[in-house]
């Protein structure tokens, strides 16, 4: 039997350096101003609370200051741009728990950082933008970042109010020229259909071309005729 050809390429060498060529690696989802925050003790309550609940679970972790920001920010920029990242778009809590701080960390980091990793900062709007307060962030949150960010189910939960927070992110970011960046269909239910809702409203609002949708998991569990 001849013997087999000795193996002189690698998989993983082969995609790395292709993806290098091509400018690297994009990442298009994350939220680095909750990087860092797990810890042993925090992972069972992670593990035991339904999503809906960890949106004010997570209050815990946006009490930090402005430099806590910066530093849990910081960090994971560095590990992204260590790893061949060169741009990253990460949601920001604005809300009247996070209030300005992470956003204001958020974008020193972006200017610290420019020369190596090209940052697009999103809105997260764990609160909603109906009740007041939230939507004074969410006002607020707009004018500073790059994309702006949603998540109805917090409004349809909170005051069955998803609609209506569809047409405030897409009416803010018709009026202030950004595209759109939503957490829809999260919960794998035939019941969701934020998804539909949201391809309706982005033609209602004439901003086709310019809205993304995140997860919309639940699609899969829809009837083929759906
Ligand atoms: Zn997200």
């Amino acid at each position: 039997m001849p013997n087999p050809q000795p193996i002189e390429w690698n998989f993983k060498d082969l995609v790395l350096t292709d993806i290098k060529k091509n400018g690297g690696w994009v990442n298009a989802h994350a939220h680095i101003d909750r990087a860092f925050t797990i810890r042993p003790d925090s992972l069972d309550i992670y593990k035991k609370y339904m999503l809906t609940e960890k949106w004010d679970i997570v209050d815990a972790v946006k009490n930090a200051s402005e430099d806590e920001y910066y530093r849990r920010i910081s960090k994971a920029l560095e590990l992204m741009i260590n790893q061949g990242v060169t741009a990253v778009g990460s949601f920001i809590d604005v809300d009247p728990v996070a209030e300005d701080r992470a956003i204001k960390a958020a974008l020193r980091a972006k200017e610290q950082y420019k020369s190596q990793i090209t940052v697009k900062l999103i809105n997260q709007t764990l609160k909603g933008v109906i009740e007041p307060k939230a939507r004074k962030w969410f006002d607020i949150g707009a004018e500073m970042v790059d994309i702006i960010g949603g998540l109805p189910k917090r409004d349809e939960r909170d005051s069955g109010k998803g609609e209506e927070h569809f047409d405030v992110l897409l009416s803010t970011a018709k009026k202030l020229g950004k595209m759109v960046h939503i957490h829809v269909d999260q919960f794998n239910v035939q019941s969701d259909k934020e998804t539909e809702m949201l391809a309706n409203k982005t033609i209602e609002h004439g901003m086709q071309g310019k809205v993304v949708a995140i997860h919309s998991i639940s699609l899969a569990c829809q009837p083929k005729e759906y």
